[in-house]
């Protein structure tokens, strides 16, 4: 049957337009303005608000409600309550008071908090985001929240991003007034973030415990045939993963979320899902639901839905490219070139705070996207480098050039444009990017960073990129505001910032080696690992910058490093006791097995006596051999997992992960698949590459 898509749409969702029709028009009114941060939540509004809230919950199915959450751990975290509440005469009414609408108190002692909070003080406390939209599923009401500390110190992935659109509409309102711009009242970060995943059918997730365990796989030799004939990219899609991909968006479109975009990917297995963007706050609650919808559905089709960032050696991992622009109320997108001038110098000063911000905290962007599953995928000649630099394109390379050379800009096929930034000419920009290399591209009126890993949440890479550019707007208005000839100030500004960070810009091949010496002569970091990146976030540097726009205070910084190194260093850990775990009780009988396979066969013909007898001992020999070379490696392996529980601290731990057991994994890995390709299949009793990546047959 047909779906409806205009009338589905957001059904699920107590939206504006529901609130505008439920609501009076003075506590609508109210809402409004507590969402655009003009005045605080009053009990009376509160109140009525959450009586509609009910009222249609339990419309839509609801018997529960919940505060619906984003801590440190990634993924979302809920606690229901039911609206039932006695009334004496054995009867019930369901009820939702105000205060469980704003405020829920929350026992999470043992959700991350980093050292902020120790388990006897271990409340926390959720607080309605009245930003984003409650919605209804599985029967609950679910209410978006920020998850804080009880003295108020972030817990969660939502609150800095909330924090951070503060920051960068405070500082963005600024420049626009100083353009003349009197009219904006609110400047809002929009994301679009497209979404990659591999779809498996499920008897063979079933089999592998590493994909059980860790979401992508410790053992595997490559397949015979991968993506080499790039024949999946954009393929005909097959039957079960549109019957899945049609049941995904009409879920996703229930629940308001703009799924538009869908296709294979380059990877046998893979495929992609984008959105239409939206504000970056509902665009992280949506990109966290979809993600956990994605698996939902995948479940009920029999299948699996990998989001971990490589789940596969030598295949192409998982990203999650992250459209950012700068949009204001009145519509205009402040990273669209302008066709006046004076739009076009506002859109050139943007442009030249995303690149200073860039260029001065390379380091906070790497750890933004920093995690044990995106390190696989990063600089594996699929995926951006660790190296952060920026692609513009030819047009805009030439114009910001001629800027910084004081030069007039020859646009080839027009003959000379007079550039100077008091009276631009409209700047002719090619929106089709042609650097797929480059890990952070602006694509003609918005910025493209596609470091970001298929499972992470990008609350964390968005608020930082928000904060960097606002601080760097911030730095820009204190000294337009003070100059006495603004067109002069603002040109010298523009020119001194290019030439000051023009390191950062690279519109060459990011995945070369070439790029990663020129990298290093240009002084720029490369943070390989998230071991690497993580001790720069509580530097002085980071500190400040976020200090100084009240988006993370020191504590706070620290909190999060921790947890993040923590969780970098448990991820490993167990992924090497799961690696032995499959290589003592898998992968050990299978070549036992097969050895004493061969060596029967061939006892049986030397018994016979004249067959020819070569195959068998070349093999025996080659498995003696490589056997031998395993059983070494796994020993060592299994000391230094020992080893791991006498490391003290997170940076020890993480620091001893990476330089020792990543790489005892690696060792025993690589002669385990060497034997994997000569082992008879019936002896090995997981499923092998190919029968994981053309699992889904039609
Ligand atoms: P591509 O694969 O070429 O990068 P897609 O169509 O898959 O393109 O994804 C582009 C994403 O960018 C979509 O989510 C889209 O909604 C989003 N997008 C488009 N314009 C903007 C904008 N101004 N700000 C933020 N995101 C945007
Ligand atoms: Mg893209």
């Amino acid at each position: 049957m047909a779906v409806r898509v205009p009338e589905i749409f957001g059904e699920m969702v107590f939206s504006d337009k529901v609130m505008k029709e439920r609501l009076d028009k003075e506590t609508y009114l109210a809402v409004c303005r507590v969402r655009d941060g003009k005045e605080t939540l009053s009990a009376a509004t509160a109140e009525k608000v959450a009586n509609a809230m009910k009222d249609w919950a339990i419309e839509k199915g609801a018997t529960h409600f919940t505060h619906w959450f984003q801590p440190m751990t990634g993924i979302t975290a809920e606690k229901h309550d039911g609206f039932i509440s006695p009334v004496g005469g054995d009867r019930v009414i369901m009820d939702f008071s105000f205060k469980s609408l704003v405020k829920g108190e929350s026992d999470a002692s043992s959700l991350p908090s980093g050292g902020l909070r120790s388990t006897f003080e271990a409340r926390g406390y959720t607080a309605w985001d009245p930003t984003s939209y409650a919605f209804v599923k599985d029967g609950s009401l679910y209410i978006p929240t920020a998850f804080c500390s009880y003295g108020g110190e972030a817990l969660d992935k939502k609150t800095p991003l909330l924090r951070s659109s503060d920051a960068i509409n405070r500082e963005s309102l600024r420049i626009l007034k100083l353009f003349g711009n009197k009219t904006a009242k609110k400047v809002t970060a929009m994301v679009g973030a497209e979404q990659e995943y591999f779809l498996i059918d499920k008897s063979v997730y079933e089999k592998r415990l590493d994909l059980i365990h860790c979401g992508r796989t410790l053992f595997g030799a490559r397949p015979s045939k991968g993506q080499e004939l790039d024949d999946h990219y954009y393929g005909a899609i097959k039957t079960a993963v549109s019957d899945y991909m049609k049941d995904l968006d009409e879920e996703l479109w229930r629940l308001g979320v703009l799924a538009k975009t869908k296709h294979n990917e380059a990877a046998p297995a893979q495929h992609e899902l984008a959105p239409i963007f939206t504000s970056a706050n509902l665009a992280t609650d949506q990109n966290q639901l979809t993600m956990e919808i994605m698996q939902n559905v995948a479940n009920r089709h029999g299948l699996v839905c990998l989001l971990s960032e490589k789940p596969f050696e030598k295949v192409n991992g998982s990203g999650k490219h992250i459209n950012w622009s700068l949009m204001t109320d009145e519509g205009e997108n402040l990273l669209e070139p302008g066709k006046t001038p004076t739009t076009n110098a506002q859109f050139l000063l943007f442009l030249t705070a995303v690149i200073k911000g860039v260029d001065e905290y390379a380091d906070m962007l790497r750890i933004s996207v920093a995690s044990a599953g995106n390190d696989h995928r990063l600089g594996e000649k699929e995926a951006p480098p660790a190296i952060i630099s920026i692609y513009l394109g030819e047009e805009l390379d030439g114009v910001l050039s001629a800027i910084e050379e004081g030069a007039p800009y020859n646009k080839k096929e027009k003959g000379d444009l007079k550039v100077g930034v008091s009276a631009l000419p409209p700047i002719p920009v090619d929106s089709t990017d042609r650097n797929r290399t480059s890990p952070f591209a602006f694509t003609g009126n918005k910025f493209e960073f596609r470091m970001v890993g298929s499972s992470s949440n990008i609350a964390c890479p968005v608020f930082v990129l928000n904060t960097i550019v606002a601080d760097e707007l911030s730095g820009f208005a204190d000294r337009l505001e003070k100059a006495k000839d603004f067109n002069s100030e603002l040109s010298l500004l523009i020119k001194e910032t290019l030439k000051n960070h023009k390191r950062v810009i690279y519109s060459g091949n990011s995945y070369s080696d070439e790029w990663k010496k020129e990298a290093k002569k240009r002084g720029l970091l490369n943070l390989e690992t998230t071991v690497d990146a993580l001790p720069l976030y509580d530097s002085e540097k980071n500190v400040s910058m976020f200090e100084r726009q009240k988006v993370l205070s020191k504590s706070e910084i620290i909190s999060r490093k921790e947890i993040l190194l923590e969780n970098y260093a448990n991820i490993v850990h167990i992924e090497a006791l799961t690696a032995i775990d499959i290589a003592n009780r898998e992968i050990t009988p299978a070549v036992i097995g097969y050895q004493n396979f061969v060596l029967t066969e061939l006892e049986k013909k030397k018994a016979h006596g004249d067959l020819p007898t070569r195959l068998e001992e070349e093999l025996l020999k080659k498995l003696a051999c490589l056997s031998s070379d395993y059983s070494k490696k796994l020993d060592v392996l299994n000391k230094d997992a020992e080893g791991f529980n006498r490391k003290i601290g997170n940076l020890e731990k993480s620091v001893y992960c990476k330089e020792v057991l990543l790489k005892d994994m690696k060792e025993v890995r690589a002669v385990a698949d060497e034997m994997e390709l000569i082992i008879g299949k019936t002896f090995i009793t997981f499923p092998n590459y190919e029968d994981i990546l053309y699992s889904v047959k039609y």
